[in-house]
This record gives C-alpha cells, sequence and structure tokens, in this order.
C-alpha cells in the first residue's frame, strides 16, 4: 500500500511555535497542508512566524499570544482559533526550555573544603526547579486540558510532547530541566493509555542535541566562540558525531501526527544521531 502525509484541512497548534525547533515543525505542518497556530508568549514573533508560512506555503496560518501556564489565556485563545479556523486536531506541546538557576556550575562535586558550597547541588535554586517543572510538565498538561477537548468531541486527534535526550538519562549540571522532561515522558505514556478509546494519540519525540540559543551558553565559549568541553563530550558521545537540525527533527514529527503513525501511541521516539544508544564504548 502507497503511503503519504496529507494533512489538508486539520488544525496544529504549535505552543512555543515561535522558537527555533517549533517554528520549524511548523512549517513542516503547512508544507503538508495543515492549518497552523503559532501559539507563543511572544505575539510578535508567532505573528512573524504565521506571516512568513502563509507567505510561503500559500495555507492559512494564525500567529496568537498565550501563556501556557496560564488556563485563561489558553482558554482565549482556543476561543479565537475555534473562530478562525473551527476544531482542533493537532496539538504539539513546544513550550519548554532550562534555567541557569536550575543548572549546577560543576558537573560532578568533590566534596573538597576548597569546593564552593554554590557551585553544586547546594548552589540550586528552589525557584529554578519551580520555573522549568511548571514551564515542561505544567507547560505540557495545562495547553493539553484546554486545547484536546475539541479532539475528544469529534473523537480523533494526535498530541506530540516535545521531551528530550535528558529524560531517559539526566545529563550533569540540569538537573531540574533532565527530571521534568522525564515527566513529560511519564505523562505521556499515562495520558495514551487514559485516551486509547477515545480516538486521541498521545506521543512525544525526544530531540538529541541541537545547537540553539536556549543551550548556546553551555555549549558554545561566550568569548572565543569555541564549543566547549561539554560540547565536545556530547559530539564524543554521538554516533554521528555532529549537532542536529531543526529540520532533522521534522520527518518523525510528520509521521506522528499523520495517519502514517495511526496504531502507534504512547511512545517517545529518539531524533538523536544514536546518542541514546550509545554506550561510549
Ligand atoms: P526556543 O527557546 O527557541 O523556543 C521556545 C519558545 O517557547 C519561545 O518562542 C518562547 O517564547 C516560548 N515560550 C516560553 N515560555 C512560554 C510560555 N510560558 N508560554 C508560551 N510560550 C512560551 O526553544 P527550542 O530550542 O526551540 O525548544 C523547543 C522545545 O524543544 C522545548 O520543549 C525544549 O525543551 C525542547 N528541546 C530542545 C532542544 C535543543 O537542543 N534546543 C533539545 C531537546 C529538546
Amino acid at each position: 500500500m502507497k503511503e503519504s502525509i496529507d494533512l489538508t484541512g486539520k488544525v496544529a497548534v504549535i505552543t512555543g511555535g515561535a522558537g527555533v525547533i517549533c517554528s520549524e515543525m511548523a512549517r513542516a505542518l503547512a508544507a503538508h497542508g495543515a492549518r497552523t497556530v503559532i501559539c507563543d508568549l511572544n505575539f510578535q514573533a508567532a505573528r512573524k512566524v504565521a506571516d512568513e508560512i502563509s507567505q510561503e506555503f500559500a495555507v492559512a496560518s494564525l500567529g496568537i499570544s498565550a501563556n501556557v501556564l496560564d488556563r485563561e489565556s489558553l482558554e482565549s485563545s482556543k476561543k479565537i482559533i475555534n473562530e478562525t479556523f473551527g476544531n482542533i486536531d493537532i496539538l504539539i506541546n513546544g513550550a519548554g526550555g532550562n534555567s541557569p538557576a536550575a543548572t549546577t556550575k560543576v558537573e560532578k562535586m568533590e566534596g573538597s573544603d576548597e569546593e564552593k558550597p554554590e557551585d553544586t547541588f547546594f548552589g540550586l535554586k528552589l525557584e529554578g526547579f519551580d520555573k522549568v517543572f511548571d514551564l515542561n510538565f505544567k507547560g505540557t498538561l495545562i495547553p493539553t486540558m484546554v486545547y484536546s477537548t475539541d479532539m475528544v468531541k469529534q473523537k480523533s486527534g494526535v498530541i506530540l510532547n516535545v521531551s528530550s535526550m535528558n529524560s531517559y538519562r539526566p545529563l550533569t549540571k540540569i538537573a531540574a530541566y533532565s527530571a521534568a522532561k522525564a515527566s513529560v515522558n511519564n505523562f505521556t505514556q499515562w495520558l495514551a493509555v487514559h485516551f486509547s478509546k477515545t480516538g486521541i494519540r498521545v506521543n512525544a519525540i525526544a530531540p538529541g542535541f541541537l545547537l540553539t540559543d536556549q543551550n548556546r551558553f553551555l555549549l558554545v565559549d561566550e568569548k572565543t566562540g569555541e564549543l566547549t568541553p561539554r560540547s565536545r563530550k556530547i559530539l564524543n558521545s554521538t554516533p554521528m558525531e555532529r549537532f542536529g537540525t531543526p529540520e532533522e527533527l521534522t520527518g518523525t514529527m510528520l509521521y506522528l501526527v499523520s495517519d502514517l503513525s495511526r496504531f502507534v501511541t504512547g511512545v517517545i521516539i529518539p531524533v538523536d544521531g544514536g546518542f541514546s544508544a550509545y554506550s561510549g564504548v
């Protein structure tokens, strides 16, 4: 049987849609016929991405402002989406990220007298944990509560959460972000089972290492512009020996939101150049 991806007539909401990864996902959705809603805290950026998409792909795209942590703002955005495009068929929960306040300075604690406690686990800020857990976990949970109601009504829909490599095994330094993304995986499986009889599928994509504005402070030396020792480690642990690009996530995303994966729910697919498969030896 010949299968293809046709999302014509589908309405796809992408939270964090103005960001590096999700704006690329939105472009790929539009290229396959979907009407996209670029939903972002940053309205100007959302509108810019939506305008570019509608011009490039000749399919309607709406830029909208909403905070994934504020149910009311999501409800108001949903009203506008429904009035403009009708029911929501696809939700990509893309808003997420790390915070320097929940990142240790050192990878491994020495336990020596010279070591500054604030550079270790003991310097992590609870506010940083709150921020990172809220954005990544609740920022997936609340939009799903608001935007998936149309899917339940129409007995079909697809939810795609954006996880990360650190969800399988935590990366050094980023304790909160790793645990928060692990909770996204767990929730993806939970909701996939909960929704399994409703016609809604729930999956996640776990990107490997991309060099973006969000992680640049960890991966590139600000002064010299050279890759940091951490970047070298990442590349040494990635069998393909390079960073990925946002474009390289879109194939898996399209598979998971289209009928090609109609019997697939509750999976988290790594797109990581082999990172998660490699023991380092
Ligand atoms: P990005 O910072 O470029 O984009 C994030 C977008 O989310 C921004 O446009 C921002 O305005 C928006 N946003 C932030 N808080 C919001 C809120 N409360 N409500 C609504 N929108 C909000 O990030 P990115 O690198 O494109 O990452 C996108 C997703 O991919 C995130 O979930 C991130 O954790 C995940 N991820 C990124 C990488 C990477 O290497 N960049 C790797 C793995 C996973």
